[in-house]
């Protein structure tokens, strides 16, 4: 079977850092005057020579991101169903080493968070758990499936990395959409952040999006945990990443996440941080590389940059959320992963996008059309 690996295997790290810190201005309008842009193209408007070009980067984002879009950011939510996990990731609340109470929600529990996020008024669910395979296993994940799918219109899952055969049983029960974050594509540094667990095995995760595009899923999502390693070496991979699953799997839809390391109980500070400048340039960086790529941002980040970032390129958000099993209604003071940023509601962060002239979409993903690539 075909295999990103390959293709990561023949470049080098620090010769990709050293490529994109040594792009220039004319590299950087050369790239955004460019018609098709490539990947070299991405790395000149990652780079630091880009920082004084933002603003008209920023212009041609909001530009291509309506032209494709519209006027429009999806809503959704996470849904934490499990806090248990046989993983240790330094960075993570969740973590293995890390003493707090655990616990996976049973069928009734998920039903009073359902209601909760019903309420609020969501169409399109988040389900999220840590690793372990003794309890939270692919007969749970079908058993939820079934129990939440008849009242969400969308229904995604950011879980431990699974087999095809899993994600193939899994389809037919629901399942639209997997996020799987690579966290950093530096090998090195991934050992050191991932020492025990499942997790630690860089090769087996890097390749589940080969594993999820041979399944057949409809979209799938991608992203680095920025503050772990150089965030442009590591967004180059992920755009290295994403060409070639556009390529490899073209069925199926693509969609990118920004998730910057965020304090928790017994935390790690990030090795390399960045400024929410650098975030903005990021993002419409992507959206200039690709126009039909999906790009959110969650609550992690803070109102004003969240404010900010609407009309630049965005095309996705949650809002109201909990980081914790149980959160909305069940133990809402059980541990979180991460602490949020934006603690703002659904109906407040609706209110403001909608005030920015743009319409929150709850749902964007018909019943009937999940029961066609369901059947
Ligand atoms: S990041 Fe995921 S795998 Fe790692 S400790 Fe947290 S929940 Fe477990």
């Amino acid at each position: 079977m075909p295999s990103f690996l390959d293709l990561f295997k023949k470049y080098d790290w620090e010769q990709v850092k050293a490529s994109i810190y040594s792009k220039t201005a004319t590299d950087v309008e050369h790239a955004i005057s460019a018609k098709n842009r490539n990947l070299e193209d991405f790395k000149a408007l990652i780079s630091p020579a880009a920082s004084d070009y933002l603003e008209q980067m920023a212009g041609i984002s909001q530009q291509l991101t309506t032209k494709r879009f519209g006027h429009t950011v999806q809503m959704y939510v996470p849904l934490y169903l499990s806090n248990e996990c046989n993983n240790i990731c330094t960075y993570c609340g969740f973590s293995y080493d890390n003493k707090v109470k655990r616990r996976t929600l049973s069928a009734m529990e998920i039903m009073q968070e359902v209601a909760a996020i019903k309420e609020m008024g969501y169409e399109h669910v988040l389900l999220v758990t840590g690793e372990a395979n003794q309890t939270v296993h692919v007969e749970y994940f079908k058993q939820v499936l079934d129990l939440i799918k008849p009242r969400f219109a969308q229904v995604s899952m950011e879980v431990q990395p699974l087999d095809t055969s899993d994600y193939q049983q899994l389809i037919p029960h629901g399942l639209t959409t997997v996020l799987v974050y690579q966290e950093t594509y530096h090998q090195e540094d991934y050992k050191k952040h991932h020492p025990k667990g499942k997790k630690s095995n860089f090769e087996y995760r890097l390749e589940t999006p080969d594993r999820l595009g041979q399944a057949g899923i409809h979209k799938m999502g991608l992203g680095v945990l920025i503050g772990l390693e150089d965030w442009r070496t590591d967004s180059f991979f992920t755009a290295l990443h994403l060409s070639y699953l556009e390529k490899q799997y073209w069925q199926s839809k693509y969609s990118l996440s920004f998730p910057r390391l965020r304090p928790f109980s017994g935390g790690l500070e990030p090795k390399v941080v960045m400024n929410d400048r650098e975030l903005v340039q990021l993002i419409c960086a992507y959206r200039l590389f690709n126009e039909e790529l999906e790009l959110s941002i969650s609550t992690r980040e803070s109102p004003e940059f969240r404010n900010n970032i609407i009309k630049l390129g965005i095309t996705s958000m949650s809002a109201g959320s909990k980081t914790n099993p149980g959160g909305y209604a069940v133990a809402p003071e059980s541990l979180e992963q991460f602490e949020i940023s934006d603690e703002r509601s659904a109906n407040e962060m609706a209110k403001i996008i909608t005030a920015q002239g743009y319409e929150p979409v709850w749902k964007d993903w018909d019943r009937s059309l999940t029961s066609q690539i369901m059947s």
